[in-house]
């Protein structure tokens, strides 16, 4: 019998390259897909196309949407990337790198796929602790996509198959995920997390994600191969 297949949405990071490591543990043939969504940088484009090719991405499809046209997000708009925040204040409130109904949108993208590859998983890395409260990244939310999801669908209606949303990584802490990550062979050096890379290419170090990724790795005890400025 062949492999089932997944849709696994990549962005780069280190929590969907974990969670596409995840999938293929669990026996799935990974189709990875991406957004060139008009984020304010390329360097994560270029982590996901190394990332889905080191862990055997049976395709990778990187799909054009012009969210910058909409704007409304530091990560899609001339607006300031934070630095420097505490924890507590990362960790509280929707920050101005919240990207308006991403995850919506891009998990309707993953399942008009799934749909076509006659896949019935979708897998996703969104996490509730170590997060920077993006409303998109809650189990609620997640479980309403997929009762969406079922009732959308030619597949769904006929009853000929069931989707479901996978979330592997929903109640693990950055640390957690970077172990998980670490065990199942993700090579972190290949993710990129940072909202603002330096001239140099160096990750800045002091944005929501680097401050997340810096403590995720800490926590776990590990180091981060990627360089940060500060
Ligand atoms: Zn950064």
């Amino acid at each position: 019998m062949a492999a089932r297949r997944a849709v696994v949405l990549l962005s780069g990071g280190l929590d969907s390259a974990t969670a596409f490591a995840v999938a293929r543990a669990e026996g799935f043939e990974g189709y990875a897909l991406s957004f060139d969504y008009g984020q304010r940088h390329g360097r994560e484009l270029d982590s996901a196309r190394r990332v889905a090719a080191a862990l055997g991405a049976k395709e990778h499809l990187v799909l054009r949407l012009d969210l910058r046209a909409i704007g409304g997000s530091a990560l899609t708009a001339d607006v300031p990337v934070p630095k420097g925040r505490s924890h507590a204040a990362i960790t509280t409130g929707i920050p101005v790198t919240y990207v308006p109904a991403r995850n919506t949108i891009f998990l309707s993208h993953a399942l008009a796929w799934a749909e076509v590859l006659e896949s019935q998983d979708i897998f996703i890395g969104v996490n509730m602790y170590d997060f920077s409260g993006y409303p998109d990244c809650r189990a609620e939310y997640i479980e309403a996509f997929e009762r969406l999801a079922n009732l959308a669908t030619k597949a769904g209606v006929e009853g000929r198959s069931r989707l479901t949303i996978h979330t592997p990584l929903i109640r693990l802490t950055k640390a957690q995920i970077v172990k998980r990550g670490a065990e199942l062979g993700v090579d972190f050096g290949l993710t990129w997390s940072c909202y603002e890379p330096q001239p140099d290419g160096r990750a800045c170090g002091l944005c929501d994600a680097c401050l997340l990724r810096r403590k995720g790795f800490a926590e776990a005890g590990l180091p981060d191969p990627v360089p940060a400025a500060h």
